[in-house]
Formats: C-alpha cells, structure tokens, sequence
C-alpha cells in the first residue's frame, strides 16, 4: 500500500470501537508492586481501599490477571459522543520537516474538556453513581481533569468538589469557569478548609501549591464526608485501564491500513495517556508477538523518570495515600512553576515504572521552550493548537522525524497528541515575548526531595 492511500484521518465505525478496556498487568510476568499501608507496611486490599474510592474501581485497581474488561453500555454510550477520536497522518508536519518518517497521532483534544482525563472520568463517574454516591472530591492541576469529571458527573447528576493547584487556579481563571458550568465547586489549593491544607500553608507559607497538596485536600474531604469517594485523574491503575480506550482504538485503525509503528510516543505526568496508548502494543511486545520502541517524554523541571527514584513513596504531600512504589522525586517535591500543569507530578504510575525498570520503556526529559517551539512548528502546519503537555510528545516527535531525515530511515512513528492549548494562552504569551524560562532543578534540589521518601527497610533511598 502506498502512502497515499492512507487517508489524513483513520475514523473507526461505531461498531469497531473497543468492548472492552484492555488491562496490561495481565500480560506482565512481573507485576507492579502493590499499594501499601502507610502505618502498616502491608499491601492494601480491597477492604483498606473501600473507605477512599469506589467499590468497583477498587475492584479494578487490584486486578492484575484479568486481560480484558467490559466497558458498561451507559459509558460506550457517552464514549460515542467524542469518540472514537481521530488518527491523523501529519502529512503537512512530514513535508515541512522534509523526512521520510511517517508520523501519526491520536488526537484526544476533541471534547470541551480538551484533553483525554474523560475517557476516565465517565467511567469513575459512572461507577460512583451506580454506588448510590452523593458525589466526588477530586483535586486538578492545570484543570483538565477538574474539567473532565465536572462534565462527567454532571451527566450523571454527582456533586462534585474540585480543588485546584493555586497557580493554576490564579492563571487558568477560565477552565475554573468551565468547570463551575458543570455544576462543580472550585477551591484553590492549599486552603484553609482541610486540616492538611492549613498545616501545609502554615509550613510553605505564600506556596503556588502542587498536585500532591491538592490530592491530600481531597482525600481528606472525601473520607470525612458521607457518601463522597475520592476520584483520581492519573497514576493509578483503573486510570491506566480506561484510558487503554485511546490504544485499542489506535490499533485497529492502525491494523485496517497494515501500517505498524516503529516508534511509540507519549507526554508522561502520571502516565495515563501515555499508559493507555501503549498498552495493545505493550501487550503484544510482553507476548512476544511484535517489538516496538515506547518513549515517555517528561519536563526537566519535574523529571520523575529520567532522574528520580524507583522506591516506595506517598502519593501525596500531605502523606495520608497509601504508599506506591513508582519512580518519584519524593512527595515534598514542588516543581517550579512551569507552563505544563498536567505534567507537575512527583511520581509515575506504577505499572508504567515497572515497564521502564525492566527496560521496555525509555525515557526523555525536554525543556519548555523546546517544546514551544515543536508546538508552534505543529500548530502552524497541523492546524491544531496543542496543549503544553501534549506538545512535549510532538517535541519528541518532531525530534524522531529529524533524525529519520539525517538516516534516511523510514520509520513510522507515533505519538498521543493528549489535548488542545487554548486556555494556556498565557504560556504561549510568555513564549512569544521572548520570557520563558528553562528551570532545571539541582541534584541539591532534587535530594531534598528524596529525603521526604520514606525510610524503612528494603525501601531504596
Ligand atoms: C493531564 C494531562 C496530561 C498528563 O497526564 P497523564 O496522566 O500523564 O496522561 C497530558 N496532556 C494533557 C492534555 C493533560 O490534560
């Protein structure tokens, strides 16, 4: 099949898309490590979870052997809303780099809330509502997720509580107005409404906040309010689970067209999207029946991956989560405040941390101008405005494409394009006026991290 069969857009029929999600711990000889107690040491099982999140959801979270797990109708119904999202050809960014790669990408910025936190966010609605749950605390960091569930639990008619990393808070006033659309309160994080909050502010006084401040808040309200769970956007494994949607919907397009990528891209925060779309293709390289490359691409202010640590950590900074073994910066770690709010996180899921110890996953940290420049680049010919995440892929991306210029290679590559950029407009701003800034933490800094990771035997420092 030439090139020029393959259309721009791979669309799916409704019919082909997926059933089920696909849960790739089943295919791993390895497990990840499970969730432990903070106070105890032991592993949590279902009984410990219940009191935080969702009863099926917890279900989810410990499952490690079932390969395949059906998607209620209620979810594949609103998943046909604005889905299946688009594969494109970036035929335009081929010609104007001049390579011979061929580069696609699975867009998931077609829905309001911009970005891919809804394929996860209708499935913890749903599950809570069909708890009988009054509603659901959550925390966000640049506001796509607070956005997702707001719109997620709208639809199922779930208070919902939202509490929002303060800089993104103060520079996103708009995704805050969104979110309150749906019906959802907004509260700036650290605050003086939780006891974690207040202790935090006392500590860290005039702090922007952080995604692990915001998540102990909501925690908190959720565990002290009845009939209110706690709901997460990233990192943990059902997040990972739904969001193999965007993977499964990849590789049947992907296999209509006989097209195969070489190279598997994705931006890394938590690792949800990036989890989500390399899961078939994982799946079958943990089967042995194909090989690919995967690569994470994360800030080097917040770089979790290529610099952190793989040991037992909180998931939060006010260390009431359970414990996760992941690579992580350590919870007290507060990136500085750089325009990719999604990818502020001081750890990584724990099955996408266990992929890369074993080496099937590289990594790569990239600095934000670079990677306004590759959104520019992308934007002006692709036509979509990424968002800052998303666009550390497309740097990546880009970067694959060059070197396939200089080899002469033909390599297919791949990469998730996870949401659109409009409410980052300000970073865009800073970026043009020539007032971005790369900040790169010191060793210094980083191991003040590490000292927050806790000490005890087998753990590594
Ligand atoms: C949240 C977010 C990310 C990062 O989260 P992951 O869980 O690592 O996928 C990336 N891109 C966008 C647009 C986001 O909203």
């Amino acid at each position: 099949m030439t090139n020029r069969e393959i259309p721009y857009k791979i669309y799916l029929e409704e019919k082909e898309m997926p059933e089920k999600w696909y849960n790739v711990r089943a295919d791993m000889k390895k497990k990840p490590s499970p969730l432990l107690h903070p106070g105890t040491l032991k592993p949590m099982g279902y009984e410990d979870l219940r009191p935080v999140f969702c009863d099926e959801l917890v279900r989810q979270e410990l499952d490690d052997v079932t390969p395949y797990i059906e998607i209620p109708q209620e979810i594949r119904d609103f998943y046909k809303m604005y889905r299946p999202s688009p594969l494109v050809r970036a035929y335009c960014l081929e010609k104007k780099l001049d390579t011979p790669a061929k580069i696609y990408y699975k867009f998931e910025g077609n829905n309001t809330s911009g970005s891919h936190k809804l394929n996860s966010a209708i499935a913890q609605a749903y599950y809570a509502k069909k708890q009988g749950l009054k509603g659901v605390t959550t925390e966000t960091g640049a506001g796509q997720w607070g956005t997702a569930l707001s719109m997620a639990c709208s639809y199922f008619e779930l208070d919902c509580k939202v509490y929002m990393v303060k800089v993104s808070y103060e520079q996103k006033p708009f995704r805050r107005e969104v979110m309150r659309t749906y019906g959802a309160s907004v509260t700036p994080s650290p605050s003086e409404t939780t006891e974690v909050g207040r202790k935090i502010l006392a500590e860290h006084p005039g702090t922007t906040g952080s995604l692990g401040c915001a998540i102990s808040e909501a925690v908190e309200v959720a565990t002290h309010s009845e009939g209110y769970r706690y709901v997460l956007g990233s990192v943990l494994n059902q997040v990972l689970l739904h969001q193999s949607v965007i993977g499964l919907e990849t590789k049947t397009a992907m296999d209509k067209y006989g097209i195969r990528p070489d190279i598997i891209i994705g931006c890394a925060g938590g690792g949800s999207n990036l989890g989500g779309l390399i899961s078939p293709f994982m799946g079958e390289q943990l089967r042995g029946e194909a090989q690919y490359r995967f690569i994470a691409v994360e800030p080097a202010s917040c770089p979790s991956l290529t610099r952190g640590k793989y040991a037992y950590d909180f998931c939060d900074t006010g260390m009431v989560c359970p414990l996760a073994k992941m690579y992580t910066l350590g919870s007290g770690f507060i990136p500085s405040a750089n325009h990719a709010g999604g990818l502020r996180y001081h750890g990584m899921s724990s099955v996408l941390s266990e992929l890369y110890d074993q080496g099937l996953m590289e990594a790569r940290s990239v600095e934000q101008t670079e990677v306004f420049e590759a959104a520019e680049q992308f934007a002006r010919v692709e036509g979509i405005l990424p968002a800052p995440e998303s666009s550390h892929a497309i740097r990546a991306a880009i970067d694959e494409a060059l070197k396939c210029r200089e080899s002469g290679e033909e390599k297919t590559i791949l990469f998730g394009l996870t949401g659109t950029g409009y409410f980052d407009m300000a970073a865009y701003e800073k970026f043009h006026n020539g007032e971005m800034t790369d900040y790169i933490p010191t060793d210094g800094e980083l191991s003040a991290g590490f000292d927050g990771i806790p000490k005890f035997a087998g753990n590594p420092q």
